[in-house]
């Protein structure tokens, strides 16, 4: 079936009576109701299936994951209430006291504070590597390591690392591969099918797609989210109907949305190059990127999100966010409507200039998440607001 079709159909069958719904309904509840006490004596024996509680089971959410495993070309999906929720479950059930995580260093903030912090705190020790580290990635796994996290594209520079590498690398040591496939969603990447382990997404960009559902996704193999399914009980960060009801809709649009993100993105992306108040453009479809053979090698798109250096630092950067009038100042990405944020405000804020420096966020970035307007209305709104900087 193609991708447009399953994610339309898929899991979308709630009969009632002789005729059946068309979409899934928000089962707005907590619990459900049984006949007998031998029906729950079943229902835990797993001798029936049905449901006991909205924070193991909800049909609506149930719905919306077998839509995410076929789109991530996973045998299971499992959703959460926040990327980050998806994140800190799937660690806290793979790892344990004297692990050891690998992650990139250009990594989401929220993901950077989690191991640093949180992490730590649990025994579980931490190496952040560079991407120059991670481009030898069997160099990187060491005696104790348990998993490799990384993204790609990377927030907010687009950097690239080869998927496949560090899915090989893993596999032949034995270790977890896991990436942050956000930036990319799985229209533009399926690193599943790299040889990746597990698949992590915040729902709340591309995937809803609307700037209104905060949720995460994990996607793998049964064996590897059995048990992250089983801790998601525990640590009780299960996606509520309503927002899997909107998700399952997002969802049904996401190719077509994504196709027009790529091509508004690579236009607003070449209306930047050749601006002469931008000092550089950050997109992994211009050939100028540095990692752009292996992004093409990659992915079939290269993604909404277009990143640059305006000429004049941080003060004109902020001159050019203040004049913008169709993108919006906002953190978050992946939506409809486009964005611009500057991430020594937001992802990179109160870092210091070497923190920064290793990231590779200047203070003059402004960082754009491309929308679905007419390209023409948003590169005139950044001329105009290139204009005086
Ligand atoms: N990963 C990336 C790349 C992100 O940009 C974000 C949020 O901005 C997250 C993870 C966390 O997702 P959420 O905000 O849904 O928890």
């Amino acid at each position: 079936m193609g991708t447009q079709t399953d994610l339309i159909h898929r899991g979308e069958r709630t009969s009632s009576g002789g005729s059946t719904a068309l979409t899934t309904p928000i089962y707005e509840t907590a619990t459900f109701v049984f006949d007998s006490a031998r029906d729950v004596e079943r229902y835990q024996e797993g001798s029936l299936s049905a449901y006991l509680y909205s924070r193991y089971e909800n049909p609506t959410v149930v719905a919306v994951e077998q839509k995410l495993a076929a789109i991530d070309g996973a045998e299971t999906s499992l959703v959460f209430s926040s990327g980050m929720a998806a994140t800190s479950t799937a660690m806290f059930s793979l790892l344990k006291a004297g692990d050891e995580v690998v992650c990139a260093s250009a990594i989401y903030g929220g993901t950077f504070h989690l191991i640093e912090h949180l992490l730590t705190a649990f025994g579980v020790t931490r190496r952040f590597v560079s991407l120059q580290e991670l481009a030898a990635p069997a160099g990187v796994i060491g005696p104790k390591t348990r998993l490799v996290w990384f993204e790609s594209p990377i927030n907010p520079t687009l950097r690239c690392v080869d998927i496949r590498a560090v899915a090989q690398a893993c596999r032949a040591a034995g270790v977890l591969s896991g990436i942050d496939n956000t930036f990319a969603s799985p229209i533009n990447q399926q690193p599943l099918a790299m040889g990746i382990d597990l698949s992590m997404q915040s729902a709340t960009k591309y995937l809803n797609g609307h700037s209104d559902v905060t949720g995460g996704v994990l996607s793998g193999s049964q064996t590897l989210l059995a048990p992250i399914a089983k801790n998601r009980r525990l640590l009780g960060g299960v996606l509520d109907p309503q927002p899997a009801y909107a998700l399952n809709r997002g969802l049904k649009t996401l190719p077509l949305r994504v196709a027009r993100h790529n091509d508004n993105a690579i236009a607003v992306a070449r209306f930047l190059e050749g601006h002469d108040k931008v000092e550089r453009v950050y997109y992994p479809g211009l050939a100028s990127h540095p990692d752009h053979a292996i992004a093409a090698r990659q992915m079939s798109g290269f993604g909404g999100m277009v990143c640059v250096d305006v000429k004049g630092g941080q003060a004109a950067a902020y001159r050019a966010f203040d004049r913008l009038s169709v993108i919006k100042r906002a953190a978050s990405l992946g939506g409809v409507e486009s964005l611009c944020s500057l991430p020594i405000l937001t992802s990179q804020y109160g870092l210091t200039d070497e923190e920064l420096q290793r990231a590779g966020v200047t203070r003059g970035m402004m960082r754009l998440s491309i929308g679905l307007e007419d390209p023409e209305d948003l590169i005139a709104d950044l001329r105009q607001a290139l204009a005086t900087s």
